[in-house]
């Protein structure tokens, strides 16, 4: 694992934890949707057998978008803690705060990029 400009070791460990504790809930709701929609014995025996990476990619049609969406932002945030780039804005740069990794950590965007992106979002489906 790289330095961080933003988070301290000990900041950094515990947001990992936290977003690796959420992708192992979200493959495990994953799983159990996948299981209950299974239609036939065999499909659910197979299911046992297979690695989650194995799941992910052959149910990967079956899978819910949002699911799927916030499972690629864990995976993607994780691969960040790694690069050393995690809690910088992918918009302007700076730091994210601590206390908003901890509330989102999945967030890409500093508070006020975000902010902005909403009030454009909002503005355009106004108009
Ligand atoms: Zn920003």
């Amino acid at each position: 694992m790289k330095g961080n400009k933003c988070l301290t070791p000990e900041q950094l460990k515990e947001l990992k934890a936290i977003l690796e504790e959420r992708r192992k809930e979200l493959i495990e709701d994953i799983k159990r949707g996948i299981l209950e929609e299974a239609s036939s014995e065999r499909e659910v025996g197979d299911l046992v057998d297979m690695s989650t990476e194995e799941i992910l990619r052959t149910f990967e049609m079956r899978i819910r978008d949002r699911e799927a969406k916030y499972l690629k932002k864990i995976e993607k945030a994780l691969r960040k803690i790694e690069e050393g780039t995690y809690g910088i804005c992918e918009e302007c740069g700076k730091c994210i705060s601590y206390e908003r990794l901890r509330l989102r950590p999945v967030a890409e965007l500093c508070i006020n990029c975000k902010l902005k992106q909403e009030k454009l979002e909002r503005k355009f489906e106004a108009e």
